[in-house]
């Protein structure tokens, strides 16, 4: 497809803004893409770090770049090689774009690829009208799926795939962290059928919401013992899994130390700094198993949370936030970094 389209981009290397632009050239398609017509696409955390500039944008991100990479939107045009999309598909897309070719693709852990590409970041992104990406790299939406919703599968998969790990049928499960991705854990806990769904944070009215999201018991963790609350709430055992949604040190410590001997402890949550623990103790004489998730499983995730959502424990309007024209980006930012809540949404 010829002609110009509107968009965001990181145009210089520094710390700066996006800069809004109408005059940019539509993606031209390789043989193994599909061109997207972007309907909606949420605003990350990532987003706001390459307008930053952190050490993470600065390793990755080769500006001029289009950022954005929670979207979705309908396939206007398929490359000579694609033959399961066609034009009027409705997809979302995956950021981790996997090589295909290395020892982790091959073996089944793509999500983990080491050549991994990044929608958004190493690639251009979907603040924009069009956006170009890899075929096997969309996801094919049911038609129940609004384009609102389907910005969420990317974000919220991290939670999912932390649910997916801790196996969680017949479990008793412990959630730290009830912002949107904790709330999705939560959920996906319960609809994958968990016995006992525990969740904890500092702030009380987002516990009030976990609980309309599916957990039978919350704590406000800064005002009570979390690890003597749950081994109450499991004859003095301590809970089968724990899955930690917040990075933070003192927090993966309590989730730790209030999993069983034998138990397993999912960190999905982004430390900033290193995690002091007491191995001996916490770890090794109780046997417990602990790992981290980095992103989806492609597609189980995917697909899991697809069930999730209609589920009848999900509820869209406690993690959408606000929306948005795309050249007004900078209130939607703005919104974010005053703190109030849900995915902000920009339509192009
Ligand atoms: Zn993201
Ligand atoms: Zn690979």
């Amino acid at each position: 497809m010829k002609g110009t389209m509107c968009g965001l981009v990181k145009e210089e290397a520094a710390p700066g803004k996006f800069v809004y632009r109408t005059d940019l050239p539509i993606p031209q398609i390789g043989d193994d893409d599909v061109l997207i017509k972007i309907h909606c696409t949420a605003v990350c955390g990532t987003d706001l770090h390459i307008m930053d500039w952190d050490k993470w944008s600065q390793a990755r991100i080769h500006p001029p770049m289009i950022p954005g990479h929670e979207t979705a939107g309908d396939i206007v045009e398929v490359g000579k090689n694609v033959h399961d999309r066609k034009v009027g598909d409705r997809v979302s897309c995956e950021t981790h774009i996997p090589c295909g070719t290395c020892w982790f693709c091959k073996n089944g852990l793509s999500h983990i690829c080491r050549n991994v590409k990044l929608f958004g970041a190493t690639e251009d992104g979907a603040f924009a009208e069009y956006a170009k990406i890899r075929a096997d790299s969309t996801f094919l939406l049911d038609d129940d799926i609004a384009y609102e919703t389907a910005c969420l599968f990317e974000p919220m998969g991290a939670g999912v795939h932390g649910v997916e790990s801790a196996d969680v049928a017949g479990k008793t499960v412990l959630v730290s962290g009830c912002g949107p991705i904790g709330l999705t854990a939560v959920s996906a806990c319960k609809t994958f059928g968990a016995k006992l769904v525990i969740a904890c944070d500092l702030v009380d009215e987002r516990l009030e919401t976990a609980k309309e999201m599916g957990a039978d018991v919350v704590f406000n963790s800064g005002k009570c013992d979390l690890v003597e609350e749950v081994k109450k709430l499991t004859d003095g055992v301590g809970v089968d899994a724990a899955i930690d949604i917040t990075g933070a040190g003192p927090a993966i410590n309590a989730s730790l130390r209030s999993v069983r001997a034998a138990g397993k402890l999912v960190c999905v949550g982004l430390p900033t700094k290193n995690v002091e623990m007491d191995m001996a103790n916490d770890l090794i004489y109780r046997e417990v198993e602990v790992t981290g998730v980095s992103g989806r499983k492609i597609w189980e995730t995917w697909t899991d949370f697809a069930k999730v959502m209609k589920g009848p424990y999900y509820k869209l309007d406690k993690v959408m936030g606000n929306r948005f024209a795309l050249k007004d980006f900078e209130q939607a930012i703005a919104q974010i970094e005053s703190g109030i809540p849900g995915k902000m949404i920009l339509y192009p």
